[in-house]
């Protein structure tokens, strides 16, 4: 069993989350601390190192052995990072919130310090990956993860194999366009899904459309919505709606049999699925339908810690 465990670290803006990670996706020794990535990139690349010795020191009092590169009983590190990599995988090369490793080979910078195996991907296909080996899409070989949080990501997994396109960029989902005219988005163009669901699209849409909950938190929405309050739920409803629009070309272009929802809203994602169906069922070609299914993640807040570790191991997506 200790020879399958690996490290992840799930690296945000604001937050780090590391554990130790078995085969089946169960965590312990979990960390959660401030992330140092905003700050100077040897000081972020120190705070690495010394989660990794922490967890070094941890499995070897598990086991009562001397660590060396050859008796490791770690399958390796695996980085989950909220930006855009490169197409080998080495290099962030853009991420508006963690700005001190943009250009950095971070995975083999992180690897000479701490000599053991690193490897490094986006947080959303860290999370597809983990969904595929341990949690909703057990199984699966075609499936579609979307993570609804201050952005939204996602990832296609295709005949097993997790789509990345000629520069590595591929499954940037929160940005299919579904209104010319629609409002700005971060990454410049117009009318894309983040720009309506991303966490400040939503917060617009309440504050033109539900005034009552302006300054109410997402949990406490959710808690309304559950509790049976009509207009809350017409919020969930919206959400469920808007995503199946994107959803549908989704479906028709990839013909997938599973659509997982996970990431801050999964919390809700009872509240958004059925109305998600019901617009994925209006748009989509109907032959399409009968081998699909939409259903929540199933990772939670430690889906980017599991799916990082999970990167680590064989006989899940073709990465
Ligand atoms: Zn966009």
């Amino acid at each position: 069993m200790n020879e399958s465990l690996a490290i992840g670290i799930d690296i945000g803006g604001t937050r780090i989350k590391a554990a130790l990670v078995d085969m089946e996706g169960g965590i312990s020794d979990e960390i959660n601390e401030p992330s140092l990535v905003n700050n100077d990139y040897s000081e972020f690349l120190n705070q690495l190192v010394n989660l990794v010795s922490t967890y070094n020191h941890s499995v070897n009092q598990k086991l009562c052995q001397v660590l060396t590169p050859d008796t490791t009983p770690l399958l390796g590190v695996g980085l989950a990072v909220a930006g855009l990599m490169d197409e080998h995988q080495k290099t962030v090369i853009d991420s508006p919130n963690c700005t001190a490793i943009i250009d950095k080979p971070l995975a083999g910078d992180l690897n000479k310090r701490i000599s053991i195996r690193t490897v490094m991907d986006n947080d959303a296909s860290a999370m597809a990956i983990g969904e595929g080996l341990c949690g909703a899409a057990r199984g699966s070989r075609h499936y579609i993860a979307l993570t609804l949080g201050t952005g939204i990501g996602g990832a296609v997994i295709s005949d097993g194999r997790l789509i990345r396109g000629v520069d590595g960029g591929g499954g940037e989902l929160g940005h299919i366009p579904i209104d010319r005219r629609g409002p700005r988005c971060g990454c410049g163009s117009r009318g894309c899904i983040e720009a309506y669901l991303g966490r400040a699209g939503i917060r617009r849409y309440i504050n033109r459309n539900l005034p009552q909950f302006k300054g109410i938190g997402m949990k406490a929405l959710s808690e309304t919505a559950h509790n049976g309050d009509e207009t809350a739920r017409s919020l969930f409803a919206y959400i469920g709606k808007t995503l199946g629009i994107a959803v549908a070309g989704l479906v028709d272009i990839f013909n997938p049999e599973l659509v997982i929802i996970g990431g801050g809203i999964s919390a809700s994602a009872e509240l958004i699925i059925e109305p998600l169906k019901e617009e994925v069922h209006k748009r989509a070609f109907k032959s399409y339908l009968k081998s699909l299914d939409i259903r929540p993640a199933k990772l939670g807040n430690w889906a980017g810690v599991i799916g990082a570790a999970a990167m680590l191991r064989k006989n899940v997506v073709m990465l």
